[in-house]
């Protein structure tokens, strides 16, 4: 949905190019739902879903900590105004000099799936607390994230007694059920696992504290999804099966749920077109495409709502494509996109849902193509 104030900015500033507009009210909302659904449990944003210095801001303002993958993300969130105990070094995979500089900016909580990286950690930042993160197939999400990151629930237990040994404080699991997770029930095996892994490293003498529920909260594409409440309920009800009355502390780590339905990037149709006089399929393509923020429609994963203003026309499916001279910037080809038969060069189009991994995801000048121009309202 492309709220009032999005279509007022566009209608009134009318900026050149294509551009993602984020309406900050939304993303505001947003967080207060999580909040309201999840009263006990903290709010770590995703900080790659949209590190934009105002959202960051408002987050923090808001009482938010922060999930971050880099250094560099760190220091965003620090500016933004989060004090390094509301930040956590989520990425698995960490050079050892880049957790000295965390350590040395305050952080003290950071995510391992290895032995060598827990070595890296107590090295490089002595005491730390560290939670271990354990695979999780992804299933039923649009964007799963399967078998990059964790480790598993036995060598987690290996994992957390290295960092014990080694003068760390083994704080607790991890997990992330992939984005775009469409079905609330998806955290109740990862849940059933760490439960597992609390009660076996209490018989070796470690409590553990903390079950980082990661993110995978869905944005509203072209299908409802369910509202936090629907996680929230599942979510808590699975804690209390598998931990009864020593619940653990618990985080969620929102990225695309956060800000993903805040944002719509306006584009422009460049060509419309067909292969030969007797093709039956047009090609459209637009000033925008998979190295301008689109990324995510790789493998046609994700689907976004585009409106344009002929929506009243008659539809036909169309291949949607970008303007760069690389063949793999094709948006929609296996599930064509249904366009308005009357939809032609130079008309405006709106593809909405896009305030999560856009900006990101934009090559700084791929072809000369600028990367996305923000506006943040
Ligand atoms: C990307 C990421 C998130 C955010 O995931 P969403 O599906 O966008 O909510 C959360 N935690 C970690 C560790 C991540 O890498």
């Amino acid at each position: 949905m492309t709220t009032a104030r999005i279509r007022e900015f566009l209608e009134t500033r009318r900026p050149e190019g294509p551009c993602l507009v984020v309406d900050l009210d939304v993303v505001r909302d947003n967080f207060s739902a999580y909040r309201r659904a999840m009263p006990d449990t903290a709010i770590f944003y995703a900080v790659k879903a949209n590190p934009a210095p105002q959202v960051l801001k408002l987050l923090a303002d808001m009482g938010s900590s922060f999930d971050c993958a880099s250094v560099q993300e760190i220091e965003m969130a620090l500016n933004a105004g989060a004090t390094p105990t509301r930040v956590s070094y989520g990425n698995t995979i960490k050079k050892e000099r880049d957790v000295a500089r965390a350590f040395a900016l305050g952080v003290r909580l950071f995510a391992v799936d290895d032995v060598n990286e827990v070595e890296k950690v107590a090295r490089a930042a002595p005491g730390a607390k560290v939670f271990c993160r354990i695979l999780c197939d992804g299933a039923g999400a649009e964007w799963p994230l399967s078998r990059k990151f964790g480790c598993e629930g036995d060598m987690a237990i290996t994992v957390l007694e290295r960092a014990r040994d080694l003068g760390l404080t083994p704080w607790g699991i991890s997990f992330h059920v992939g984005s775009q997770q469409t079905n609330p029930q998806a955290w109740d095996g990862a849940l059933q696992e760490a439960s597992r892994i609390f009660r076996e490293m209490s018989k070796r003498g470690v409590e553990l504290g903390l079950v980082n529920l990661g993110g995978g909260f869905p944005a509203r594409y072209l299908k409802n999804v369910p509202a936090a409440e629907a996680y929230a309920g599942a979510i808590y009800d699975a804690l209390r099966r598998h931990f009864g009355n020593r619940l653990p502390e618990t985080i969620i780590e929102p990225g695309r749920g956060m800000v993903g339905a805040a944002g719509t990037i306006k584009a422009e149709v460049v060509l419309v077109s067909r292969k030969s006089d007797t093709d039956a399929t047009r090609w459209v393509y637009l000033d925008i495409g998979k190295f301008s923020g689109l990324a995510e429609t790789m493998e046609e994963a994700i689907r976004y709502p585009i409106r344009t203003a002929r929506d009243s026309d008659a539809m036909e499916p169309c291949v949607l494509a970008g303007p760069t001279c690389d063949s793999a910037d094709v948006l929609y080809e296996k599930t064509p996109y249904p366009l308005p038969i009357s939809l032609t060069v130079g008309d405006e189009v709106l593809i909405e849902g896009t305030g999560a991994y856009t900006t990101t995801y934009s090559a700084v000048a791929f072809n000369g193509f600028p990367p996305l121009q923000t506006y943040i309202i």
